[in-house]
């Protein structure tokens, strides 16, 4: 098996942030890197689903949603993967650190009923906040 980019990145070193890919096919993937990696400090299942649905559902309705392709999780907690067609470096901080206000101003976490959620009980809006606006400062200091 080859090594895929995103395991080719040397995790020793890398910062919390923003960071982007070269664009692969037309899509540039964003590393949203909320936490330093191997340092013990992760985001909680629960929070990471939360955030998972708050900025998926803001990206999705702001300015720029024709030119998100995708928004997830990383599976090591420390982060999201955000996938753009057609946006810079800077316009996607940019509309994270639009975005990101708007997410918090929300009181309760998008589609997390039931019938909207594939675990409509694992949702943390509060560790979401919390996660969210110490990325945000991340985000102000770059
Ligand atoms: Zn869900």
């Amino acid at each position: 098996m080859e090594k895929i980019p995103s395991f080719q990145k040397d995790h020793n070193t890398l910062a919390v942030g923003l960071h982007m890919s070269a664009p692969a096919n037309g899509v540039t993937t964003f590393d949203l890197r909320f936490k330093k990696p191997n340092a013990g400090d992760y985001i909680t299942p629960d929070a990471l689903h939360s955030i998972e649905h708050l900025l998926a559902t803001v990206l999705r309705n702001s300015p720029e949603k024709e030119n998100i392709v995708y928004f997830g999780p990383m599976g090591c907690r420390t982060g999201f993967y955000l996938l753009t067609v057609n946006l810079s470096y800077g316009e996607v901080l940019s509309l994270l650190k639009e975005c990101i206000p708007v997410a918090l101003s929300l009181e309760e976490v998008p589609g997390s009923k039931k019938e909207e959620c594939g675990n409509y009980l694992a949702h943390d809006l509060a560790g979401a906040k919390r996660e969210l606006s110490k990325y945000l400062e991340i985000l102000e200091g770059l």
